[in-house]
């Protein structure tokens, strides 16, 4: 046996997990296929639940986050020209949410790593994992023996493949449109979030610091960046995000990271095969409207490194049996949260009568207090408990 865990991918979930086994006293290696600068500087999520940040602090690594971070009490909703507030903090007994970027958190997770002495293996791709033997072939002919693998390696990875196909049942939905998703140098234009809702199209406001905002674009799937000029971009955005009272000024400035991506519900079940465990995106994808896809990477190896903590201290392997199941209760709360989140806020098919059903949502959510509070403790994000 070469090492206790084989880990596969540093993205969040992969990091994490190897951070908790750390603590735990139990030795992993972690292989990813690209450099350091790529996974440090890859720009994806931004919001976390006050699970991830409490699991973060709980464990030494969100110094800067805390430093850094923005902590958001709640957001709005804007249709129709005009913007609702959902008090998240008051409706979800005090919990909050954290605008930190993915990169950031990446960043410290590593530096964690490193500083334990940690084996991380930066540019060594995994080629096959066999799931009955917890070997790990890589890519330049070598291998890994471990006790456990972690499939962590995202949504193209390879270890989903290593479960046979009769193994695994695959839920799916593409969703017929996708984001166009910005960075630019300009101070946020408003304190929170802002979802926004128009018949062009969703439209959103984040930000990932006080002089850089996160904008995103509902645009067509097969939608190319070279169409999108960063005039026509601020352009659909002034339109999109503009307030019947003439009220709100979308700040501007240089963009400087430009993407698309599509917007997908997946789910691979079961997330475990012989000695192969599935975790984050590697097993689900959720589109982004939910703004969930880092936290449930991090739920999932939360329970990982529990099961695995029985297994190396007592020999008990009752909790990484129950890892699928508890796991995938989390998984479709969050898929039917996201799902509600894209199907209110997008522009669908354009048929009236949709139209009118999601405009009635919409009311109902902003003026029901019970709706308003399904709304904020699903966003803030369950305890790893209730679900
Ligand atoms: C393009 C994109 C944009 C996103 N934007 C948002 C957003 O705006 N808001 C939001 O909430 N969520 C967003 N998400 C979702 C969120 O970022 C993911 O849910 C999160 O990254 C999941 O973490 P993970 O560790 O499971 O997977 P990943 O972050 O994908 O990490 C997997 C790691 O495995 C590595 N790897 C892959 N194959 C191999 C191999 N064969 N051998 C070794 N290493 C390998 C990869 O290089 C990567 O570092 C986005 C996702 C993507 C893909």
């Amino acid at each position: 046996m070469d090492t206790q865990v084989g880990i596969v991918g540093a993205g969040p979930a992969g990091l994490l997990l190897a951070h908790l086994l750390t603590r735990a006293g139990i030795e992993s290696v972690v292989l990813e296929a690209r450099s350091r600068e790529y996974v440090e500087h890859r720009v994806r999520a931004g919001v976390l639940e006050q699970g991830t940040v409490d699991v973060l602090t709980e464990t030494g690594v969100a110094d800067r986050l805390h430093r850094e971070g923005m902590v958001h009490h709640g957001l709005e909703l804007r249709f129709g020209g005009v913007g609702h507030r959902i008090a998240l903090s008051e409706l979800a007994g005090g919990r909050a949410i954290t605008v930190y970027g993915q990169q950031e958190v990446v960043k410290d997770l590593i530096a964690a790593r490193l500083d334990a002495g940690g084996e991380l293996r930066f540019e060594t791709a995994a080629e096959a994992v066999d799931p009955g033997r917890g070997v790990i072939r890589l890519a330049d002919g070598g291998e890994l023996r471990c006790a456990v693998v972690a499939g962590c390696d995202g949504f193209h990875g390879i270890s989903r493949a290593a479960v046979p196909e009769g193994a695994l049942s695959v839920f799916e939905r593409e969703y017929p449109f996708a984001w166009l998703g910005i960075l630019a140098r300009a101070a946020p234009s408003s304190e929170e979030l802002i979802y926004t809702h128009h018949d062009r199209g969703f439209a959103l406001h984040s930000m990932r610091s006080p002089e850089v905002t996160r904008l995103y674009l509902q645009v067509a799937p097969d939608e190319q960046l070279d169409d999108w000029p960063d005039a026509r971009i601020w352009e659909e955005l002034q339109t999109r995000m503009a307030t019947a009272d003439g009220g709100f000024a979308l700040n501007e400035g240089e963009i400087f990271d430009k993407s698309i991506a599509p917007m997908r519900s997946f789910v691979a079940e079961p997330l475990r095969h012989g000695r192969l465990f599935l975790a984050g995106d590697a097993a689900h994808i959720v589109p982004a409207t939910g703004a969930k896809g880092l936290n449930l990477a991090v739920a999932d190896v939360r329970v990982l490194a529990r099961g695995l903590r029985a297994l190396f201290e007592h020999g008990d392997e009752a909790l990484l049996d129950d890892y699928s199941d508890r796991c995938l209760r989390r998984v479709w709360r969050v898929q039917h949260f996201s799902w509600f989140m894209t199907q209110m806020l997008h522009r669908l098919t354009g048929d009236p009568f949709e139209a009118r059903l999601q405009r009635a949502q919409l009311d109902y959510v902003v003026r029901s207090r019970a709706a308003a509070t399904s709304l904020a403790e699903n966003y803030v994000g369950l305890e790893l408990e209730d679900v």
